[in-house]
C-alpha cells in the first residue's frame, strides 16, 4: 500500500481516488451506511484518517443502519456503537454522530434481481434493503442537510481468484452478482422518479478494490486487531451465527482466516 501527498493511494496496483476528490471539495457533512460490517468500518476508518492527514477537522459524520425486522439474530447495535466509539476516540476532531439506527421491514430472500424487490412471496411484499436505504439517505438528507452519502460496496472476486483462495465453483454461484466488474457501475438503487441519478463512483469509494485490498489496507493500516476482530460479515437472519454458509462468511474465512467473533 502506497498513500500518496495529494491523499490518494494504491493498493495492489489499484488507485483509490476518492478521499482526494473529496477533500477537493468543500463538503463537511457526510452520511454512511454504516453495517459494522469489514468494508463499512475501514471505509469509516480511512474516512477519519483522511480528514486529519488534511486537517480537515469540520467533519459532521452520520453513521445510519438499517436492521431488517425478520433477522432472529441479536441486534447489532451495541457492536455498532463501540467501533463507533473507538472511531471517535481515536479521530477526537471530528464529529461523528450517534448511529442512526433503522429497523425496516423487509423479507430477506436472497438473490431476488433488483428490479424483483415489489415481488409478493408467501403473501409478503419484498422490500430490498437497497430501497429502504435509498429512503434512508432521503429522510437524513431533509433532516440534516446531509450532501453525500458512501458505502462501502467492492468489487467481487473473479472465478479464478474465487478458486484461488481456496473456495469452490459453488460458492462463486451464490455471490452477489451485482458486485461483478461489468456490473457495480451499472448499480443503481431500485429507485423511482423521486430519487436522482445515482452516481455510482460518488458513493462507493471502494468500486474497484476487492475483500482482498480489503484485507490489505488493514493490514498496511494496523487495523486487523483493534477494528476487524469486531466488525460481522455473516448475513444470516437465523441461528447459529455466523452461519458459515452464506458468501460472506465464506468469503471472509478464505480471506481472513476467521469468521466474525475470530471463529475458526
Ligand atoms: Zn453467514
Amino acid at each position: 500500500m502506497v498513500e500518496f501527498s495529494d491523499h490518494s493511494l494504491e493498493i495492489n496496483g489499484k488507485k483509490i481516488t476518492w478521499f482526494k476528490d473529496f477533500l477537493e471539495t468543500n463538503t463537511n457533512k457526510i452520511g454512511i451506511r454504516f453495517s459494522g460490517g469489514s468494508d463499512s468500518t475501514l471505509l469509516l476508518w480511512m474516512l477519519c484518517h483522511f480528514c486529519y492527514k488534511a486537517k480537515k477537522y469540520d467533519m459532521e459524520i452520520y453513521p445510519f443502519y438499517l436492521r431488517d425486522w425478520w433477522k432472529k439474530v441479536p441486534s447489532k447495535g451495541n457492536k455498532l456503537k463501540k467501533i463507533l466509539n473507538l472511531i471517535q476516540q481515536e479521530f477526537p476532531k471530528l464529529d461523528i454522530k450517534p448511529l442512526d439506527l433503522t429497523i425496516f421491514y423487509s423479507y430477506s430472500v436472497p438473490h431476488i434481481p433488483l428490479k424483483d424487490s415489489k415481488t409478493i412471496i408467501d403473501g409478503i411484499q419484498v422490500l430490498r434493503l437497497e430501497p429502504s436505504c435509498e429512503k434512508k439517505e432521503i429522510e437524513l438528507r431533509q433532516k440534516y442537510g446531509i450532501e453525500w452519502f458512501i458505502n462501502g460496496r467492492n468489487l467481487n472476486l473473479t472465478k479464478e481468484e474465487i478458486l484461488q483462495i481456496g473456495l469452490t465453483e459453488k460458492d462463486y454461484q451464490i455471490r452477489d452478482v451485482r458486485r461483478d466488474a461489468d456490473k457495480i457501475l451499472e448499480y443503481t438503487y431500485d429507485r423511482d422518479d423521486l430519487f436522482e441519478p445515482c452516481d455510482t463512483i460518488k458513493t462507493m469509494p471502494f468500486y474497484n478494490i476487492t475483500k482482498i485490498d480489503v484485507k490489505d489496507l488493514y493490514e498496511g493500516y494496523n487495523l486487523l486487531e483493534k477494528y476487524f476482530s469486531l466488525t460481522d460479515s455473516c448475513t444470516s437472519n437465523k441461528f447459529p451465527f455466523p452461519c458459515k454458509e452464506c458468501f460472506w462468511c465464506k468469503e471472509r474465512r478464505a480471506i481472513f482466516g476467521m469468521y466474525d467473533g475470530g471463529i475458526q
